[in-house]
């Protein structure tokens, strides 16, 4: 469906020149807040001096985001998407809600989502996280049943079914431990394995170390990133979907004083305008809308920000800010023709280094998450290879002798959008912002986490609750109270 900008629009207003202005409307005055009544009046007199009279537009405006819809989703990444997916979805009568979604970056070059390593697990330790990845890989199992589109071939994501297997040392075992009686509670199928039944089913390791491991026994893997996303993209368009190729860059916002029960005082504030500026050129266009979703990945915390998120008085509820910041996280890819081969599970070591099988040529992929004090400068997406010598190689080839003799053969760095409070989801609406919905934060775990976080949020949105998993213990409130939800399994 096209999108449209009607000649009141601030683009339209910009495309005539000055001189074309004032020979117009010479002998028109108008005070600035008449502008709309005094339109046709303008309108009649350009006619009368273009040639062929009628009012005819001589530039394309179908890049332009429309100037009114239900719901603008600020992100095209995987969670952006997955609402606008859901939000269609769940519609009660089809066409009932108008989705817009602005995505500045149509190569998605620095987003997460296609620099992701594209794994599902069910080993976490949160129930929710359990909850999430369940139903998420039941979705990627029938992805064509959710995403097919009649007539466009079925998506393959090249799902390679294989389990996590976790290890832990002595001082990790307890928690490992209790971990799997939350995975089993929710339904996840995983096992424990002593050293020994590790050395067992894979002997190429060096159990040296290890105390417990746990290794999931179905509905864990890796597939293709691009691929979701693609699928997606292209089955919300079906849907009718907008998209806008442009930059979020101002929210305009009407503020409402309220009082609670206890007599406190509340400056309520509801985003009605949204400013996109349009790719490569200084137009913007608002957009009025109802709801606004920040599915800015890495970047959430800034869109958060805009909307004036964090900018009271620290302790406040108006002063605490979305924690959500871009990360640099390194991946790389070696050969290795004597490595444990194709049986090679994701194999998280108690290191924190992790590294997986890629494809079918003795090739290995894998990384290590840097300590605090070790985290890179996240300014450009420049890969450290003496990070891989001296932090993640020396974990490898230890649990891995054939590893001592293995050559890099490529490398990239793509961004976590890391919550730096607890490393979990956000999830659900700005308890003062209160239009704004958060789908962010997931640090590491949204690629595989966003087809049930997107059903999430769209219930919240429709029905104003959560119908299938609840996910309130992911509401922002957490960060003004202090109150962490920790997951211990983040790689
Ligand atoms: C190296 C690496 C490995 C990973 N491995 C896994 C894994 O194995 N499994 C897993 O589940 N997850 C993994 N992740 C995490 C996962 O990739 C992310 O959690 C997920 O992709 C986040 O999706 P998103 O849509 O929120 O973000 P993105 O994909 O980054 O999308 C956000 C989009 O918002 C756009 N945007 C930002 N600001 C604006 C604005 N002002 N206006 C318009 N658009 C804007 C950006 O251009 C971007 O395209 C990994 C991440 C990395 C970096």
């Amino acid at each position: 469906m096209p999108c449209t900008a009607s000649p009141q629009s601030w683009y339209y207003r910009s495309m005539w020149s000055r001189w074309e202005l004032r020979t117009a409307l010479k002998d028109v005055y108008w005070p600035q807040e008449d502008w709309a009544g005094k339109v046709p009046e303008i309108k009649k007199k350009i006619q009368s001096f273009l040639p062929g009279g009628a009012w005819n537009p001589l530039y394309d405006t179908s890049h332009l985001p429309p100037e009114r819809t239900d719901v603008v989703i600020v992100g095209g990444g995987v969670l952006g998407l997955s609402v606008a997916y859901w939000l269609k979805r769940l519609e009660k009568q089809q066409g009932a809600i108008q989705v817009l979604v602005v995505e500045r970056d149509h190569t998605y070059s620095r987003a997460s989502t296609g620099l992701s390593v594209g794994g599902i697990r069910q080993q976490f330790s949160l129930p929710e996280n359990v909850q999430l990845s369940l139903f998420s890989v039941d979705f990627l199992r029938n992805i064509n049943d959710y995403l097919g589109v009649v007539d466009d071939p079925p998506l393959d994501l090249q799902f390679n079914p294989s389990g996590y297997l976790l290890l832990a040392s002595e001082k990790g075992a307890a928690i490992m431990e209790n971990n799997v009686k939350v995975q089993r509670q929710e339904g996840a199928k995983v096992c424990l394995m002593s050293p020994e039944q590790l050395q067992n089913k894979f002997p190429w390791i060096n159990t040296e170390g290890v105390a417990l491991a746990s290794y999931g026994l179905e509905g864990e893997g890796w597939f293709d990133p691009w691929c979701l996303l693609q699928g997606l993209r292209r089955k919300v368009q079906s849907m009718g979907v907008l998209f806008c190729h442009g930059e979020v860059t101002r929210f305009v916002s009407s503020s409402n004083r309220m009082e609670t029960t206890s007599g406190e005082e509340v400056t309520l504030k509801r985003i009605h305008e949204v400013h996109v500026k349009m790719d490569h050129s200084l137009e913007y266009q608002p957009v009025e809308c109802a709801i606004v979703i920040n599915a800015a990945g890495a970047w959430s915390g800034q869109i958060a920000e805009l909307a004036g998120i964090g900018k009271g008085p620290p302790g406040t509820l108006r002063g605490t800010k979305l924690p959500v910041e871009p990360r640099k996280r390194y991946v790389y890819v070696w050969h290795c023709s004597q490595g444990p081969g194709l049986g090679t599970p994701l194999v998280a070591d108690s290191s924190g280094a992790y590294f997986r099988r890629e494809g079918l040529g003795n090739n290995y992929l894998g990384g290590c998450s840097p300590t605090e004090e070790e985290e890179p400068d996240p300014g450009n997406l420049e890969v450290d290879h003496d990070f891989f010598q001296g932090k993640v190689w020396p974990h490898l080839a230890q649990r891995v002798p054939a590893f001592e003799n293995l050559k890099v053969r490529s490398a990239w760095a793509g961004y976590y959008d890391y919550n730096t409070f607890d490393q979990n989801g956000v999830v659900g609406p700005h308890p003062l912002v209160v239009n704004m919905y958060f789908a962010t934060g997931f640090s590491g775990h949204g690629l595989q986490q966003a087809p049930a976080v997107g059903r999430a949020v769209a219930e919240l949105v429709l029905e104003g609750h959560f119908q299938t998993i609840n996910l309130s213990s992911f509401f922002f409130s957490r960060f003004y109270l202090g109150e962490k939800v920790t997951e211990h399994n983040i790689l």
